[in-house]
């Protein structure tokens, strides 16, 4: 858990956070290895020049193999190829994650989709899609549905990294997540303002937010809307500065250098977290607000929870029973499920339908 300072504001490294998830990581490898099994593969599809993307790809070969998992880049000189090697990394069964890097076609104008890029990420298979972005993800995580296999409950929905990786750094953060409370009610009586609304990071952020119970303002250029009770409203008197006013969590996303958010809105013991690669507020005015926690970056937790979703994908659709059973065995986390509770209480019964007979035998 990250301290904040009561007379003073706080700048918090990232890397503490992504620190355990990693370290989590290379256990679940090392184990894997114990039992003879290869390590989760990971394949990339980059078909841009876009130096982001670029960095993107080389940072997550990096962090996966520094980890121990299995990482492939697959570079196509031509956009309309990616169809293609999309398809047969979803139908190869050594695949085990998926992770093409985005723009490709950009808003080009397509028959498939409301863009080609939306048909393509619509087209990774779930049992694939580290970055939680297909339809089925996208739609359940708006409709609030944690899991696929309800009521067992045992495979959960899959959710986008950098907004994955925003939740789990608040939730390190103090006076943030309460976790007395039951899921869905963690933030309840928390007021947070996301300033972006992208598909990948502010939408399913603001989206994850409101289904732990948060109110969340969520602004971007044009228009402000209020996620509340997983209904959202939109909200024409509301501006920028009385949403931040309101907010004890403010997140901010602007892509552009001269966007700075007015540090006069922010209040004390607030969380201020930037997920833009351009620092959206003036650090050194925010720092001097009495117990503010601020995290400059969150590309360390991304990456992290790439590996994570990736550790996900390979226990929920393609590990091999014996390392499940043997997971399952050897970790409190994992949630057992009903049937092998069921399993457990009828050897229980049987056993002592034996013993019983041998007692009475004598
Ligand atoms: P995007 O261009 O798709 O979306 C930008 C959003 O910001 C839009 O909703 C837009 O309306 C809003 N916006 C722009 N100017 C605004 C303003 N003045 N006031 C309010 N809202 C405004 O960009 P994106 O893909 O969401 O990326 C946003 C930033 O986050 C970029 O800097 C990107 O590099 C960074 N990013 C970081 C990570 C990570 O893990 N570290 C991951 C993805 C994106």
């Amino acid at each position: 858990m990250i301290e904040a300072d009561l007379t003073k504001g706080v700048k918090v490294n990232a890397g503490v956070v992504a620190k355990s998830f990693r370290d989590e990581i290379k256990e679940k490898v090392e184990a894997m290895k114990q039992e003879g099994l290869e390590p989760p593969l990971l394949v990339g599809l980059l078909a841009n020049k876009d130096p982001a993307a670029r960095k993107y790809a080389e940072w997550t070969g990096k962090a996966c193999r520094a980890d121990g998992l299995r990482y492939e880049l697959r570079t196509l000189d031509d956009p309309i190829d990616v169809e293609a090697a999309l398809i047969d990394a979803n139908d190869d069964p050594r695949v085990h994650g998926i992770i093409v890097y985005y723009p490709i076609f950009g808003q080009e104008e397509s028959f498939s989709g409301a863009s080609q890029d939306d048909y393509l990420r619509d087209s990774v298979s779930h049992k694939c899609d580290v970055e939680g972005l297909c339809h089925l993800y996208r739609t359940n995580l708006y409709r609030n549905v944690r899991y696929l296999d309800y009521p067992t409950n045992n495979q959960k929905c899959l959710l986008p990294c950098t907004a994955l990786s925003v939740v789990k750094i608040i939730e390190a953060c103090p006076r943030t997540y309460d976790m007395t409370k039951p899921v869905g009610r963690k933030l309840e009586g928390k007021t947070v303002t996301v300033i972006n609304r992208s598909e990948i990071v502010g939408r399913p952020l603001a989206a994850m937010l409101a289904n732990d119970g948060a109110v969340v303002y969520s602004v971007d250029i044009n228009s402000i809307y209020m996620f509340k009770d997983g209904r959202l409203h939109p909200c024409p008197d509301e501006t920028p500065e009385s949403c931040v006013r309101k907010s004890s969590i403010i997140v901010t996303g602007v892509p552009t250098k001269n966007y700075k958010l007015p540090t006069e809105w922010i209040n004390p013991n607030s969380t201020v977290v930037n997920v833009a690669s351009f620092k959206n507020v003036d650090e050194e005015a925010l720092l001097k607000i009495p117990g503010v926690v601020y995290v400059p970056l969150v590309g360390k937790v991304t990456v992290a929870m790439l590996e994570r979703n990736l550790m996900r994908l390979y226990e929920q659709f393609h590990a091999p029973h014996r390392y499940l059973k043997n997971a399952y065995h050897n970790s409190s986390t994992m949630v057992s499920s009903p049937w092998s509770f069921r399993l457990q209480a009828y050897s229980a019964v049987v056993l002592t339908a034996i013993l019983a007979l041998q007692i009475l035998k004598k």
